[in-house]
């Protein structure tokens, strides 16, 4: 499972920030003997806590066990992209922190009232220079493939490379 930070404006002071995964589930093979954080079994998995001294696995209840994408909406399961840690480097803000996406992104441009978010800045240079291209190849990355396609159009191109080259500058 990936474990890259997100980029997120910090609760704290507005800034840049990242918000990180506190939990990594792993097989148990790819669990390291000289691992010496704490691991825990839930169901097929080994939950290894990343930040132990902040936030300690406790498992969902219900016994279903495994992985959902980001939301608290009471579904079995654990929810990625949901409870995680808030790490700033302009206000040292280090806490949890309860992810509301997309509105905590801190990558995102409204563009005629629809908002156009990216996970971080890489992704938001992929986005980017996929906007600019005139005849656009197949989007076979997922990170491109969730763009709604009111952002593609010819129309409003411009205003979009225009948005997202102007937050890379600032
Ligand atoms: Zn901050």
């Amino acid at each position: 499972m990936n474990d890259k930070p997100i980029d997120i404006k910090c609760p704290d002071c507005g800034e840049l920030s990242k918000f990180e995964e506190p939990f990594k589930f792993l097989s148990s093979r790819k669990i390291h003997p000289d691992e010496t954080r704490p691991v825990h079994r839930w169901g097929s998995w080994r939950v290894l806590e990343r930040f132990p001294s902040k936030i300690s696995w406790k498992p969902p209840s219900g016994s279903s066990q495994f992985l959902r994408s980001g939301g608290d909406s009471g579904y079995a399961g654990y929810p990625l992209l949901t409870n995680g840690l808030v790490l700033c480097s302009h206000c040292h803000s280090n806490r949890k922190h309860k992810l509301n996406w997309p509105i905590d992104a801190y990558w995102q441009w409204e563009i005629r009232g629809k908002l156009l978010w990216a996970w971080d800045k890489e992704h938001a240079e992929a986005i980017l220079n996929y906007i600019k291209q005139t005849s656009r190849p197949t989007r076979r990355s997922y990170c491109l493939r969730y763009i709604p396609s009111h952002f593609l159009s010819a129309k409003v191109r411009e205003l979009v490379v225009q948005r997202i080259e102007r937050s890379f500058n600032c």
